[in-house]
């Protein structure tokens, strides 16, 4: 039980990785806002939580939304009594050549992705500040938080860009207690990558075992997707780590494909 008593928020927690960290911080003693733009898949996890003896609410929030970001928090806090643990985990995926990205587009992947983690975070921060008692901000990057790949223009833009911003809440946050990293995966099959297999395939003109094999999987150590265990692992590593030691942080999780 290493989150005994603690209260997280986990955004985009109705589906894969955000739903894999809720279950796991839930089966540690956390209380669990299931944060997601689906609310009826978010009340299904807190069900899904409190069916395995944890406790759990649903929430509904687009990260992108000023007003929905702190509705969904004062929910949280509300039901929960505080706020210890922001994952800022919703995220989207679009691809295109660089070309043809529309600019729609471009700006909506950076609103998910940078806006969303900058409105949790300062909904969350002024909580944990006022509780007393720290806090672990953690921010859901990617390998493309240290490398690029073809046709993701924004969303290695953007992930990047976490990066800083955990630094700079590291260096905020410090004489508070918060502290804030960044967990990068590599391929995890999830609902976000399904989608890319063959939008990859028909983009570049190969087939969809080549997009996993010569593409995703390509420059691991032993051609191997990560796993929702694995990311969620690493989650709790920073939920739970209990000192300003681990902060300003980025974590790969990637079976090697990355070692920056
Ligand atoms: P997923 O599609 O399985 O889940 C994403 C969740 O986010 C969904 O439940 C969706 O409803 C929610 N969401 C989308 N837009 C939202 C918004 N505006 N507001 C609130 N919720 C929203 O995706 P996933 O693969 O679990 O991805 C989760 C995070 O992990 C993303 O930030 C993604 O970039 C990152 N990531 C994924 C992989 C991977 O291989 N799957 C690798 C590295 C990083």
């Amino acid at each position: 039980m290493q989150l005994k008593d603690k209260v997280a928020y986990v955004t985009g927690a109705a589906s894969g990785i955000g739903k894999a960290i809720a279950l796991m911080y839930a089966a540690e003693g956390a209380k669990v806002a299931v944060a997601d733009l689906n609310l009826a898949a978010a009340q299904a996890t807190a069900e899904e939580i409190k069916a395995a003896g944890g406790q759990a609410i649903g929430v509904a929030v687009d990260v992108t939304s000023e007003e929905q970001v702190n509705a969904s928090v004062e929910a949280t806090v509300a039901a929960f009594g505080g706020v210890d643990i922001l994952v800022s985990n919703a995220g989207i995926q679009i691809v295109h050549p660089v070309e043809e990205f529309e600019f729609a587009d471009w700006k909506k992947m950076l609103a998910i992705h940078l806006d969303g983690a900058f409105l949790t975070t300062k909904a969350c921060i002024r909580h944990m500040y006022a509780q007393g008692r720290g806090g672990s901000i953690i921010y859901m990057g990617s390998v493309h938080s240290k490398l690029a790949s073809l046709l993701k223009a924004p969303y290695v833009t953007a992930k990047h860009g976490l990066l800083g911003l955990a630094r700079t809440v590291s260096k905020e946050g410090a004489a508070k207690g918060v502290r804030a990293n960044v967990i990068c995966p590599g391929f995890v099959r999830t609902p976000l990558v399904d989608k890319q297999i063959p939008e990859q395939a028909q983009t570049l003109g190969i087939s969809e075992e080549d997009v996993i094999k010569k593409i995703m999987l390509k420059d691991t150590v032993d051609g191997e997707f990560t796993t929702l265990d694995d990311v969620a692992r690493v989650a709790l590593l920073f939920a739970a780590f209990p000192t300003n030691a681990l902060t300003g942080q980025s974590l790969i999780v990637s079976h090697g494909w990355s070692m920056e």
